[in-house]
């Protein structure tokens, strides 16, 4: 079983005297800095001038600069831009401010497994990463939980890393939920996996492509949009609550024999085959040499893809059928 670190093992007095650099300020930028804030840490923020970051920043009370300068301030600097742009933003104003003892963190270990930043020797480089989107950091630590995280170490150079990192997972409120321990490589592959094979790609080709079949077949692309994509978030929530036991209990028992029975045949040896494929390009670097490429070269696919999406049926569909469910807009 893995052991999960909460409050007690975390000692927030190692960051007391040190100052935090956010870099960035959206997602996971804004809810690490806010919650560090209200743990009485010292926070700067460091983000472009001009930019709609700095304003938020500035309206929510926090200490806002240029990245270059709160690198300098910092003696922890936690990575929070996009991480297609984290290493340029690193070697252009951070790389020089990197002096020896200080600690580089992330929340997503991208650009150091795959090489896009090589930080100096005599620094730590760190990783907490919480297991949740930004504003849920924010939420649950305003409502005195918090969301889970990982922590990881990569460089120990302060000999104390660990602790910087459990200290930093308690100023986020993270150590409230728990806090696991992983490494760069395995919380990067794993990640990039399930983003790939199941969570954002993998679900929705299967939706696309079931709702496919049935407007093919001849239904109503409405009923179609009902069966393969308004329900599945009803499924999920179930299995989020109580597993695929509290799933199979609540549906039919038509649905549960049939899903059972005939779901393995979809997702089959083929389908497994695929999943070691991608996970085999993410292990050899292959996935992220084009990702990297590709972002340089000022995404020519990926906005094709987007463009693609957005013109799918389902898109057109599903936005008809949700105007008739009002509620839905309260998340
Ligand atoms: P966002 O896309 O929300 O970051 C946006 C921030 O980056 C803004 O403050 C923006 O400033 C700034 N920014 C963008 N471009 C530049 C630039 N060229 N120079 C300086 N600042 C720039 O990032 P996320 O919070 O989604 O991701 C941050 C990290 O957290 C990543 O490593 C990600 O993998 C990780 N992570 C994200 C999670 C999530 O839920 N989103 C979950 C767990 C980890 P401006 O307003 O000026 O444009
Ligand atoms: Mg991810």
């Amino acid at each position: 079983m893995v052991k999960i670190f909460y409050d007690k093992d975390a000692d927030l007095d190692v960051l007391k005297d040190k100052t935090i650099a956010v870099i960035g300020y959206g997602s996971q930028g804004g809810g690490q800095a806010q919650n560090l804030h209200d743990s009485g840490l010292d926070v700067v923020v460091g983000v472009r001038e001009g930019g709609e970051s700095w304003n938020q920043a500035k309206n929510d009370g926090l200490a806002v600069m240029t990245v270059a300068e709160a690198a300098k301030k910092g003696d922890l600097i936690q990575m929070l831009v996009p991480d297609e742009i984290q290493s340029a933003v690193y070697y252009s104003e951070i790389a020089p401010h990197m002096s020896e003892g200080k600690t580089l963190c992330f929340s997503h270990g991208f650009n150091i497994h795959y090489n896009q930043i090589v930080p100096p020797k005599d620094v730590n480089v760190i990783m907490v990463a919480p297991k949740g989107p930004g504003f849920l950091v924010r939420r649950t630590y305003t409502e005195g939980i918090g969301v889970p995280a990982l922590l990881a170490i990569y460089q120990d150079a302060s000999g104390n890393a660990r602790d910087i990192g459990m200290a930093y997972a308690k100023g986020i409120g993270a150590t409230r939920a728990g806090v696991l321990e992983t490494t760069f490589r395995e919380e990067t592959e794993t990640d990039l996996f399930g983003e790939q094979v199941d969570l954002c790609g993998g679900a929705t080709a299967l939706m696309k492509a079931s709702f496919e079949t049935l407007v093919a077949a001849g239904y109503q692309p409405e009923i179609a949009y009902f069966e393969t994509f308004h329900e599945m978030k009803l499924i999920i929530d179930l299995i989020h609550e109580g597993g695929l036991s509290k799933m199979w209990y609540y549906v039919s028992n038509t649905a549960e024999y049939g899903g059972l029975t005939v779901g393995p045949k979809v997702i089959n040896e083929q389908s497994r085959q695929a999943m070691k494929e991608a996970l085999r390009r993410i292990q050899s670097g292959e996935f992220a040499k084009e990702f990297v490429l590709e972002s340089r070269a000022n995404r020519p696919v990926l906005n094709a893809l987007e463009r693609q999406e957005n013109e799918h049926q389902v898109e057109k569909v599903g936005k008809e059928l949700r105007a008739m469910m009002p509620w839905l807009k309260k998340d």
